[in-house]
């Protein structure tokens, strides 16, 4: 059951091969012997899990209509409100909160009829790309426990992966959906600025995050988008379009099909064997019957260094909540009120945290705004207009979704340069609100995954889907799976 697609998993629970409790039980196992070598999970809630795979149970043998993921274990990401649930954003600050609500995508999922099987490790705040930047714990990528399995979502990437869930939900302000698929062989979609509503998603920087489906199968991540897509007042900006039907429209191949690559996606820093698999899936796609054409993103030289302003300057401002008193862990020892903020913030955040707070702070500060954020904003348009010129001569671009391959667990934890250089690739589409996906393109001689990112025009994830769904069709990257130890092993959770 673990190494099926989520296709497969729906079909036999539809014809009751398998009840959805056996299917969460077996998950739950899975979980139990794999988890305590890879980590990726901060909770895991055996109990309510198994609850509502009865419940959907018992609606089957009823007759009641079901839902599109009706009795299909979801992981999800740990800075998704889930009622009365610990969400934490693996920080300190937020150890002991438990939201009063749900967020839009969750009871979107509760709709759809799918089981929420627990809450995924990430960087604290969503800020990394390696998941180090957890208070809890580290993530390693179920390819090679030494390595990170990307970040910031690292943890639902690595579930998916190592087949201890075959669904996940993360975020992607920067690439955190996209590149923690890249590397640890997974699909990981960030669907276009608008389209998923952010209720309930702890705010990094609003302008840009996004939450989005990770999944073993492009169908899956189609299936996941389609039910937490659409519409809700309670983000004003979400968009008001017809929900698209993914699903549906997967297997139609996309024809004629002009794919654009960009000299800027093959340039220094980009890892040889990386390269190579890429050209590769161009080749397959000319064997398919896509042209090729070169197009140009001149900007995107830019593209973190903006990233790095706009997000943390976005930051600043949205983490000033944290404060002991509106929200999150208030330090027992001060003086007075302006000691306690202090205390309760140095406490509360983690390093990288501050440094962002820091940088943010300082980008918006009087005397200096226009020289760093408002740069940033104009230079965010003409990467967005670069993007724009572009797809009026191809209807995707395709490139490598990371330079490299996953890195060593603290290999560069001291360096935050070389950490942010891991998102630029992928960056770029937030900036200009584009949709992206990540899909396994190939390995690296020693056996580590390598993720081939398309970047799609605002609003067209159907496009987007149908063009990645052709390449896995003509290839079976995508089958492979980790060799992980069963261990008989007890989930302990990181806290
Ligand atoms: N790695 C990027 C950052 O640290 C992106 C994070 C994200 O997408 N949440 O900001």
């Amino acid at each position: 059951m673990l190494e099926r697609t989520v296709t497969e998993l729906s079909a036999l629970l539809a014809c009751r091969e398998i009840s959805a409790e056996t299917l969460t039980h077996e998950f739950l196992q899975a979980i139990r012997q794999r988890d305590p070598q890879v980590r990726a999970f901060l909770h895991v809630d055996e109990s309510g899990a198994l609850e509502q795979a009865r419940r959907v149970d018992v609606r089957r043998q009823r007759g009641e209509p079901l839902g599109p993921l009706a009795g299909v274990p979801v992981a999800i990401k740990d800075n998704l409100c889930v009622r009365g649930q610990p969400t934490t954003c693996a920080s300190k600050m937020l150890q002991t909160y438990r939201p009063p609500y749900d967020a839009h995508v969750i009871s979107r999922l509760r709709q759809a009829d799918a089981v929420l099987i627990g809450r995924t490790n990430m960087d604290e705040f969503a800020m990394g790309s390696s998941t180090e930047n957890s208070a809890f714990q580290i993530t390693r990528n179920p390819w090679d426990l030494e390595r990170i399995p990307g970040g910031s979502s690292g943890g639902s990437a690595a579930a998916v992966a190592a087949g201890e869930v075959p669904l996940a939900l993360g975020s992607d302000t920067g690439g955190s959906i996209r590149q923690p698929a890249a590397l640890c062989g997974i699909v990981g979609l960030k669907p276009s600025y608008g389209r998923v509503s952010r209720f309930g998603l702890v705010a990094f920087a609003s302008s840009l995050d996004q939450i989005g489906p990770l999944s073993r199968d492009v169908t899956g991540a189609a299936l996941l988008l389609d039910a937490i897509a659409g519409h809700d007042p309670r983000d004003s900006t979400s968009v008001n379009r017809p929900v698209p039907a993914c699903r549906q429209t997967v297997e139609q191949p996309v024809r004629p099909l002009t794919l654009g690559i960009a000299r800027e996606h093959f340039e220094a820093g980009l890892d040889a064997e990386v390269e190579q698999s890429v050209r590769e899936a161009l080749k397959v796609y000319e064997s398919l019957g896509a042209k090729i054409a070169e197009i140009k993103l001149p900007h995107s030289k830019y593209a973190i260094a903006a990233y790095y302003l706009v997000a943390t300057a976005e930051a600043s401002s949205n983490l000033a909540r944290y404060d002991g008193v509106h929200f999150g862990h208030r330090s027992t020892e001060h003086q007075d009120l302006i000691d306690m903020y202090c205390r309760s913030r140095g406490e509360g955040f983690g390093a990288e945290v501050k440094r962002r707070i820091m940088l943010g702070t300082y980008a918006l500060s009087s005397g200096y705004k226009d020289a760093y954020y408002l740069k940033a904003l104009k230079i965010r348009r003409l990467i967005h207009d670069d993007f724009a010129q572009a797809f009026t001569r191809c209807d995707a671009i395709v490139g490598p979704t990371s330079p490299t391959p996953a890195f060593k667990i603290g290999e560069r934890i001291t360096d935050p340069l070389a950490m942010y250089l891991a998102d630029i690739y992928t960056i770029s589409a937030n900036l200009a609100g584009l949709p992206g996906i990540s899909i396994p393109c190939g390995f690296t001689k020693t056996g580590l995954p390598i993720g081939l990112q398309i970047l799609a025009a605002p609003f067209e994830e159907e496009k987007l889907l149908r063009i990645a769904r052709l390449f896995e069709r003509a290839t079976d990257w995508h089958t492979r799976r980790p060799k992980l130890a069963e261990l008989p092993g007890i989930h302990e959770p990181g806290r």
